[in-house]
Formats: structure tokens, sequence, C-alpha cells
């Protein structure tokens, strides 16, 4: 009776022991990650991100600590053989550590352990082995330890790796009598615990490697921003020279053909210059217009995009812009339709609005047919004004309607028309307009359905009411 109570009390003593050892473990594990995982936070480019050799040699160092033995091992499996990979060791001198790092790397499970054992394992059983009687499937060190406790890694479901605590036969006869059922458990919480580990730390990795290649991106980014911003100021100088030269060229030419009137032959030599003349000049306007929405792009991306606002009448801007596109839209009917009478009063920086509806206009030209009207209105409702540019051309699908406000987008499948090969194709005209009417605290819209042409809009806060303007607007053409 007296025995009993005294084994009793030893048991419960161990057990305790065990798990207090446990605890420990747990609170120590929770800062391999944890620090890592703040610095990671507060400064995740100056730190590598935490490995899981390094992990598991402080994992195993630990274990070590809580656990009486006289070595313990930490091994992944990597599919598709279960083949092992030693994380981490403790207890061994480092030629040892070396020697079981080189048995065991890239060893199959089965060259280690027979097939009932690797069942009981991947049951999530805990192994005991004798090697005297049970040796290792192939020759491999025991490091003078015969018995050993194998430990499943198990995660979700699945074995992803084996702790295990080697014990020398000079205290213990049987390895039975080598493992307490306390120690058993211990050494399956362990498991788990290493387990729980490898995920964090995996997941750690990746998540530094993510920040990594975010980094990264941002950094080719900028750089690209950087070079286009570079390339479209350097372009300027040179292109303002081209430019003066061939109007200067153009004028000559002019002149040239006045004093040439009498001599069909030079002058018809003259007219052969022309035409070049002239389209160098229109390719001239496409580069210049490209370069300028690369410039006014690098502007916004910097900060730097600043806007002149001031009172304007918006039927003024609108009409002039519409009046100018005009110009370069050949046999093109363009009707436009303002509010009879007064002015309609908003902030704004009129250069800059009149880019948009511009920009809408060359589009509304570049993707519906010549022989088709377009149509720009401006309507005053309540506190906003809303100008709109309607074309009949094929529409754009709702699934692009919202992409082709970003930059460089280029909706697929919608073909420009010949004629508009001199305008600048680059993606970036949505953008800007978006871009400069939400500076303007308005917004932009497109409504449209395929084969039924579509309708740009953009809307302006009014300064004041203008309550004449809700009156029918009338229509006039511009052609
Ligand atoms: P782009 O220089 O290509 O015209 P934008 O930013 O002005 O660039 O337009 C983006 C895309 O939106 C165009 O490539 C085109 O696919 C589509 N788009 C713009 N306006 C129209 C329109 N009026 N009709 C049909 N598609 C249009």
């Amino acid at each position: 009776m007296f025995r009993d109570a005294t084994e009793q009390y030893h048991q419960d003593r161990r057990t305790l022991q065990a798990f207090s050892s446990l605890l420990t473990l747990v609170e120590a594990l929770a800062t391999i990650t944890d620090q890592r995982e703040n610095t990671m936070q507060a400064d995740a480019a100056s730190m590598p991100p935490i490995t899981l050799a390094a992990a598991g040699e402080a994992f195993a160092e630990m274990t070590k600590e809580v656990l009486d033995c006289k070595y313990v091992g930490v091994f992944a499996l990597d599919p598709p053989d279960d083949c092992q990979r030693l994380l981490g060791t403790s207890g061994l001198i480092p030629e040892e550590a070396a020697q079981l790092r080189a048995d065991a790397n890239h060893t199959p499970l089965v060259d280690y352990i027979d097939a009932d054992a690797i069942a009981q394992l991947h049951a999530n059983q805990v192994l005991l082995l004798d090697l005297k009687y049970r040796p290792f499937m192939t020759t491999r060190s025991t490091h003078g330890a015969r018995y050993r406790l194998v430990a499943p890694m198990i995660l979700h479901g699945k074995l992803i790796g084996i702790f295990t605590m080697a014990k020398t036969d000079e205290e213990y006869p049987t390895v039975q009598s080598a493992y307490s059922s306390q120690e058993m458990a211990l050494a399956k919480g362990i498991a788990k615990l290493a387990a729980q580990l490898i995920e964090r730390v995996s997941l750690l990795q990746e998540r530094a490697q993510a920040q990594a290649i975010e980094q990264q991106l941002q950094e080719t980014t900028r750089r690209y921003e950087d070079c286009l911003s570079t390339a479209s100021h350097e372009l300027r100088t040179p292109l303002t020279t081209i430019k003066g030269n061939l109007q200067l060229a153009q004028r000559r030419m002019v002149t040239l053909e006045k004093h040439a009137e009498r001599s069909p032959e030079s002058l018809q030599r003259l007219q052969r210059v022309e035409h070049p003349l002239r389209e160098a000049l229109q390719n001239f306007s496409r580069l210049e217009r490209m370069v300028g929405e690369l410039l006014d792009y690098s502007r916004i991306q910097a900060d730097k995009f600043l806007l002149k606002k001031q009172p304007c009448d918006l039927i003024e801007v609108v009409r002039n812009a519409t009046e100018n596109a005009c110009k370069a839209m050949g046999e093109r009917k363009l009707l436009i339709s303002l509010p009879p009478a007064g002015t309609v009063l908003v902030s704004a920086d009129k250069d800059r609005i009149g880019d948009v509806v511009n920009n809408y206009l060359t589009n509304a030209h570049k993707y519906s047919s010549i022989a088709r009207p377009i149509e720009v209105s401006l309507i005053v409702e309540e506190l906003l004004a809303r100008v709109l540019v309607r074309d009949e051309g094929e529409g754009i699908p709702l699934s692009e309607q919202a992409r082709i406000w970003e930059r460089f987008y280029r909706a697929p499948g919608i073909e420009t028309q010949e004629y508009s090969n001199a305008d600048s194709n680059l993606g970036l005209g949505l953008y800007l307009c978006k871009e400069i009417i939400e500076l303007h605290g308005g917004q932009v819209g497109v409504s449209s359905m395929l084969g039924q042409g579509a309708t740009f809009w953009f809307t302006l806060d009014l300064l004041q009411s203008t309550d004449n303007h809700n009156q029918a607007s009338p229509q006039s053409t511009i052609t």
C-alpha cells in the first residue's frame, strides 16, 4: 500500500514535470517565430527571413533541454518518397551531427525503418525501437544509442516529418523501460509542435519572399517611371527644334512655290517635296501628343501635375475644344448642343478641361465610322454641369468599361479607323481624363452597348446655380 502511494507520487511528479517542460517549450517556441515576425513588421528589409534549418536547430536545442536523453533529431520528410532532411539535432558532438546529417539526408523513410513502423507513424502513433533487435533497414550509425523513440509530425492529417529521441541502454534493460508513458506523450506533443513550427516558418518564408518580390516590383516600377519621365523631358527640346525647322521649311516652300509659279517644271519639283513635308509634320504632331501624354503621366505619378483653376465658362471651353477638334476631323459631322443662353460657371483649368473634351472627341472619331455623326452636349443638372460625347461606333463591352480608364490599357478587339493613324494610341488618354476631372472634384463615366456606340461623360460642380440652363438646348452642327 505504502509502495503504491510512493510510486503514484513519483509518477505524478514525472507527469507534472513532463507537462511543465512542454509548457516551457511552447513558450520558448513562440519566441522563435514571434521575434522574427515582429522584426519583419518593423524592418522587413534589414533581416533575412528565418530558415527552416535555423528554426529546426533552435527547436532541437530547446527540446534536448527538457528531455533526458543522449540526443534528439528533427527531420522533415520531403515528397514524393518521404526523403529525410535533418532540420536540427542536439546532444551530439559536431562530427556525430555531421554523420547523422549525411546518413539521413536524401534517404527515404523506407531505408530507415520497416513498413509496419512507417504505417504506425502515418497512423499518428509513437514508435519505440530497440536497434539491437530491429536495426535500421540500411546501415547507418546509431551513435552508441540503442533505443529510439520516433514521434510522427502530422500536419493537416499528413505525415510531414519525424521527431526522434535517442537513449543508451546503460540505465535501461529494455526499450519499454527506457521511455515512460509520460515521455511518450511529451514526445508526441513535441512532434506536433515541431510540425506547427515548420508550417509557421514556411508561411513566414513565403511572406518574406512575397514582400521581397513586391519591393522588387515597386523598385522596377519606380525606375521605369523615372525613365519615362526623363525620356519625355529630354525629348521635348529636340522636338521643339524639329517642329520649328519643319514649320520653317513649310513656309519657305510656300514662298518658293509662289516664285516658281511661272516655271511649271520647278513647281512640280517643289510639289513633290511638299507631300513628304506635310506627312512629316503630321507624324510630328502625333509624336508631340504622345510625348505630351507621357509627360502628363509622369507629372501625375510624381504629384507634380498642377492645375490653374479659375472661374470659367464651360460653354466656351466646350465650344472652343469642339471647334478645334473639328478642324482635324475632315468630313466628320459634329453636332453640338449647348445651353441656349448665359454662362455655365465652373472653377476649372480651362486648358485641361479642353484637353478632356478633345480626348473624348478624338476617341469618338478614332473608334467610329467617319460617315456617322458625333454629338457633344453640355447639360446643367441642379448643382452639376455634365458634358457628354456620343459616337455611333462599335461600342465597348461591359466587361471592359471599367478597365479602359486604367493607365496604358487598350481594350482588345476594338479597332481604330484607318484615318486616325496620326493619333496617340498609348492607352493613356482616358486615364489622364479621369485624373484631370477627379482633380477638379468631378466624375467620369461611359455608357455603351456593343454595336450601339458609346457615350463618354464627365461632370463638374457649378460655381452658381443657373436656372435658365434647364431649358432644352438647340442643336447646332459643326462640320
Ligand atoms: P487610346 O490611346 O488607346 O485611345 P484611351 O485611354 O483614350 O487610349 O482609350 C483606352 C481604350 O478605350 C482604347 O484603346 C479603346 O479600346 C477604348 N475606347 C476609348 N474610347 C472609345 C470609343 N469612343 N469607342 C470604343 N472604344 C473606345
